[in-house]
């Protein structure tokens, strides 16, 4: 996957007239971001020519390029890769704890978390590691953790059709720990069950006791 292509992808959305209303208009230059954060650092106070951050601006355009790479990935094309011989197993196949960082994108400050994903396939079955490259590709996004949460059950979903998606999203929001309210205790829960974990208690029950949650309310 090239990340020029997903690029130019969205520069003809942003030029194409009329068209969804979540396009992405065009990407600023490399100069213009660093302007930016320069305008920022002046807003903090500070002094952008001053030796010690007279990097900065160019350091934190490459973190946000990291923290962002999201942008570039296409879940539902990491998913095509499936191995259909499963020799007839039907379980449960479960990742759980698999770390994330993202950023809401309501203050952009950090979402530090664990996902915990499952499906149960119906023919297709996808390499591991897979599920925790979803995680990564719609972490590594601005977000809010319902969405976030819902866009990695929609995808597994969508694309290998299995009997049931469960995902479970544990976070800690900066924004409610370091601003705001000063919770740093409190840990925010998501979940998106989906098929046979929507509608079967036991199977809902079974995910949850390998996790190793208490019972979360599920609505
Ligand atoms: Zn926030």
């Amino acid at each position: 996957m090239s990340s020029t292509t997903s690029l130019d992808l969205k520069r003809a959305h942003s030029t194409r007239s009329g068209s969804d209303q979540d396009e992405a208009p065009a990407r600023p230059s490399r100069e213009e971001a660093e302007a930016a954060v320069r305008t920022l650092l002046r807003w903090a106070g500070d002094d952008p020519a001053r030796d010690g951050l007279v990097d900065t601006p160019s350091r934190v355009v490459r973190a946000w390029e990291e923290w962002f790479s999201g942008y570039q990935a296409d879940p539902e094309e990491m998913l095509q890769r499936t191995f259909e011989e499963v020799d007839g197993y039907d379980e449960m196949i479960l990742l759980r704890d698999i770390r994330f960082e993202s950023h809401c994108e309501h203050h952009v400050a950090p979402i530090i978390g664990k996902a915990h994903v499952g499906y149960i396939p119906e023919s297709r079955v996808v390499g591991i590691s897979k599920l925790a490259r979803i995680v990564e590709a719609y972490g590594k996004r601005l977000q809010t953790q319902e969405r976030m949460t819902a866009q990695i059950a929609n995808t597994l979903q969508d694309v290998l059709k299995p009997r049931g998606v469960a995902v479970i999203l544990e976070a800690a929001h900066e924004c409610m720990s370091t601003r705001g309210v000063y919770k740093p205790e409190i840990t925010t829960v998501t979940s998106r069950m989906l098929g046979e974990f929507r509608d079967n208690e036991a199977t809902r029950r079974e995910f949850l006791a390998i996790i190793g949650k208490p019972r979360v309310d599920l609505g």
